[in-house]
């Protein structure tokens, strides 16, 4: 198996058109949200999860685009408000943007990506204009339910251009966990030039390349994490389409992200924050191909020791479930060729995703309600970013003996 990648195929970078070098390969990967019946037995859709840095702008990247109408459609089983953690976490964020950026006269908000409403519900309430895009019609439903305005369409520079003409300039555009998902980002950022108000801001957040590296989280790659952001290489992207990085935020959520702030050019001071990011990613050398191929070493040592872990487990008698069946982890089970031999059943508390088979690996998915029916022996954590909440929650399985799989930054048992 060749996972560091020697001989680099050259591929365009998607924001400059610059070349691409390949660091990491993560080998044929499914659809990371593509949940099978136990009885569908057609071939499942798979492509080659490569990661590569631009040499021009430093925007880290895939190397293989997955089509959108595959990854975001009807179905889409992630629902953001699945999380109290994360539901607080955006309703501090709408309370902030309606002290700070929603004052003047009939205030307009936009969201690309808004989910099922986790965010825009409290703009709502707060009776302040508000649109949310969301091409996933499942989750799209649930936000409108809660009273919150929903266009079910793809945010781009055509269905831009047709919000800024029917209702005019939007003081705020943001979006969380879904521009890194776009590789066609430059026709969003042409959207937002046009849709945006002269002062206003585009305010989004996405898991940190500074974070995945320092803590090998190589689970943040999956098909719809096509852009690893770094503050670089968001304020060379933000340069060439007119905006530049007026402020960053360090966000605990999802295993590390920051939440980035773009104004037009010259319309506002950058804080103190974005030269500190800027300075500290020099320093670490983040973008650099020597500390990229460090990174892929340090996921292929993880990988060998995991398995070696199940392995051993499993020549024990010993049982092994996994906890949360996330994007992420299909990256894991799939690059560490983890399948039902080794991990038997992944507990899940969504019920788009229960009595199916997780993609590619196909390993059964039960409700979260059964993991103590009976207990295993041991759980490895694939919702790790929610690692203290899912702990409380499941106290009586570490108080009956049951110990936790991390292996995240290294592997290591709790
Ligand atoms: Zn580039």
């Amino acid at each position: 198996m060749s996972h560091l990648a020697d001989v680099s195929p050259p591929t365009a970078c998607r924001v400059c058109g610059g070349g691409v070098q390949e660091f990491l390969d993560l080998g044929r990967q499914p659809l990371s949200d593509r949940f099978r019946k136990p009885d569908e037995l057609d071939d499942e859709f798979t492509y080659r999860l490569a990661v590569g840095r631009c040499d021009s702008c430093e925007m880290v990247q895939l190397t293989e685009e997955v089509p959108r109408d595959l990854m975001f459609h009807e179905v889409y089983p992630y629902h953001s408000s699945g999380s109290s953690v994360m539901r607080e976490h955006f309703a501090m964020l709408a309370r902030d943007f309606l002290a700070t950026e929603l004052t003047g006269p009939d205030p307009f908000i936009v969201e690309i990506g808004c989910n099922d409403g986790i965010m825009l519900r409290t703009i709502q309430e707060a009776g302040v204009r508000h649109l949310g895009f969301e091409p996933s019609s499942g989750v799209a439903a649930k936000a409108q339910e809660k009273g919150v305005r929903v266009r079910t369409d793809f945010f781009e520079k055509s269905t831009a251009d047709d919000v800024r003409r029917t209702e005019g300039p939007a003081n705020v555009i943001y979006a969380a966990n879904t521009l890194c998902h776009i590789p066609y980002v430059q026709s969003v950022l042409e959207g937002v030039d046009a849709l945006l108000a002269p002062d206003g801001v585009f305010v989004f957040e996405d898991p940190y390349l500074g974070d995945i590296v320092a803590k090998t989280s190589f689970d943040q790659i999956y098909d719809e994490h096509f852009f690893l952001f770094s503050a670089t290489s968001v304020q060379g992207m933000a340069q060439r389409c007119g905006f530049e990085l007026v402020d960053v935020q360090r966000l605990p959520v999802h295993g590390g992200e920051v939440r980035y702030t773009l104004a037009r050019q010259g319309s506002r001071t950058p804080s103190a924050a974005v030269a500190q990011l800027l300075a500290a990613e020099r320093e670490q050398e983040l973008s650099d191909m020597a500390t990229l191929r460090a990174f892929a070493g340090n996921v292929v040592k993880i990988r060998d020791e995991l398995t070696a872990l199940l392995h051993r487990l499993r020549a024990e008698g010993r049982s092994v479930v996994g906890y949360g069946a996330t994007a992420k982890s299909a990256t894991v089970t799939n690059f560490c060729g983890i399948g039902p031999d080794l991990v038997h059943s992944v507990y899940d508390t969504t019920p788009d995703k229960q009595n199916r088979l997780t993609p590619g690996a196909h390993i059964p998915v039960r409700p979260a309600s059964a993991f103590s029916d009976p207990y295993p022996d041991y759980a490895l954590l694939f919702a790790w970013n929610h690692a203290e909440e899912i702990m409380a929650k499941e106290q009586e399985f570490h108080q009956a003996g049951g110990r936790w799989i991390l292996y995240v930054p290294e592997v290591h048992i709790r």
